[in-house]
């Protein structure tokens, strides 16, 4: 409980987040009938051919059902771009959703810090339909920001939306120890994890508006720090010719404003899956030298060291899921991107590094880990987070079996020569072994981290 009571009061940090928020539509996969019924209208063969092909978009139900199956054998989480047409859309209109709820970084990490009681929390989406809007918790603390006669205004979610265009993602959950067959292929799921179909309207750039932009160095002044999340959304090219380095430059733009009137604000980036490796490779080198904070799930990490040049550090980290490795690949990013902290969480631990010489204790940081992991437990359990008492569930659940050893191992690594200028601090996850949901755990535990970073920062400097 001291932990949470430690925690429970982030009032004194203000935040600002964009730029994605979106509806989540859910599809539990509990068993074999449910995959059955997705793999009914084609052949094993042709399935197979087409994990074979590994489609990097969703353009067809066959691609759809290829990319779902290769990811749940692999157990890894995945996010697959939709490309919209009328065969695809009608296809996952056609299934059964269980459950629709707020979804996007944006989305996710907004409610979660409204209810953690943050003092201000201001977020950005350039779409805001009603549907969206209606699902922010509706708090005092959570606004959105418009112009109203060239002045900056924060209004409520709900006193906010327009009449955009819905962009809807939809999830599949899958549980582990499905076991099914694709021709003589017996496949069982690893564990459970979840397949994302990922909307990507062509009218949707992900960018500040201008009305707003010019007013960002003021809405810089009213927060402590920012999370910059959504990136992945940007396509190479749109139909007016604008690019991805066009908006990936504006992105840029948006953070040196936020920071211009501020030089005090923590930027952290939130990385997601990004399928094509040209435009992680954009994104990863001109996004990450802007930020001061970044965070990471292993696959994200290896795939963004992948596209940086270190194919067999990333393949090594992808196959046995080694510290060693993964702390090689969080130094390359440290120091290539001059970063002040990289987090890494996988389903053991969440871990820091950062450069020895930080004004934060040892114990200070590894508070905010451990709150960090008894928000993703608490998620896990419950689903969601609808009010701190609710930790109380994830408090209870204990580090996993590993917890000791992946200590021992990096009290180990500490001591390495390499190592010696970085601090590493290692937090064993607490595993919910029948996870309600897996959607947005990550995004959880970056902001639970990071926000604590920036809440001790803070009580210090004002000792
Ligand atoms: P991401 O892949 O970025 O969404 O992050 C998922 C993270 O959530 C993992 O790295 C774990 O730390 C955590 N996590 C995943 N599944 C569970 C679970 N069943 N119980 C508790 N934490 C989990």
């Amino acid at each position: 409980m001291e932990l949470i009571n430690h925690f429970k009061d982030f009032s004194n940090v203000s935040i600002f987040l964009a730029y994605n928020v979106n509806v989540d539509a859910l599809k539990y996969l509990a068993d074999l009938s449910d995959i059955e019924e997705l793999k009914e209208n084609f052949s094993d063969s042709e399935i197979k051919m087409k994990i074979e092909e590994y489609p990097r978009t969703i353009e067809k139900p066959i691609d759809f059902v290829a990319r779902l199956i290769h990811a749940m054998k692999s157990g890894k989480p995945a996010e697959v771009p939709l490309k919209n047409n009328l065969e695809i859309d009608t296809f996952l209109n056609s299934l059964n959703y269980n459950e629709e709820r707020i979804g996007g970084q944006v989305g996710i990490i907004s409610n979660l810090l409204s209810i953690l009681n943050l003092k201000k929390i201001i977020f950005y989406s350039p779409i805001l339909a009603k549907k969206q809007a209606e699902m922010f918790e509706n708090n005092e603390n959570l606004v959105f920001p418009t112009i109203t006669n060239g002045k900056l205004v924060l209004k409520k979610p709900i006193e906010s939306f327009k009449n955009d265009e819905l962009k809807i993602n939809r999830i599949f959950e899958y549980k582990e120890d499905i076991e099914f067959y694709l021709q003589n292929e017996k496949i069982t799921t690893p564990q459970s994890n979840r397949f994302i179909v990922a909307s990507r309207p062509e009218n949707l750039r992900i960018e500040i508006k201008d009305e707003l932009k010019s007013h960002l160095p003021e809405v810089g002044k009213l927060i402590d720090c920012a999370i910059i999340s959504g990136v992945q959304a940007i396509k190479e090219e749109y139909s007016d010719g604008k690019t991805a380095e066009y908006y990936l430059n504006q992105v840029k733009e948006d953070i040196k404003l936020l920071k211009k009137e501020n030089k005090d604000l923590k930027v952290h980036f939130e990385f997601a899956s990004i399928q094509n490796t040209e435009m992680r490779k954009k994104i990863a080198e001109s996004i990450l030298p802007e930020v001061d904070c970044v965070g990471m799930d292993e696959t994200e990490i290896a795939n963004i060291i992948h596209v940086l040049g270190y194919e067999e550090l990333s393949e090594g980290i992808l196959k046995y899921s080694k510290i060693e490795d993964v702390l090689k690949a969080s130094k390359i990013l440290l120091e290539k991107y001059n970063l002040e902290g990289m987090q890494v969480h996988t389903m053991y631990y969440i871990m820091y590094l950062c450069k020895k010489g930080g004004i934060l204790s040892d114990e200070s940081l590894e508070k905010t880990l451990e709150f960090a992991t008894v928000l993703a437990s608490t998620k896990a359990a419950l689903g969601q987070i609808s009010c701190i008492d609710d930790l109380k569930t994830g408090l209870k659940i204990p580090h996993n079996k590993h917890g000791e050893l992946l200590k021992e191992i990096v009290e180990n690594i500490s001591k390495e020569k390499e190592l010696g200028g970085y601090k590493i601090i290692l937090v064993p996850s607490r595993i919910v072994e029948n996870p309600k949901s897996t959607v947005g755990l990550g995004d959880t535990i970056s902001a639970g981290a990071f926000v604590g970073y920036v809440s001790e920062l803070k009580k210090l400097k004002n000792k």
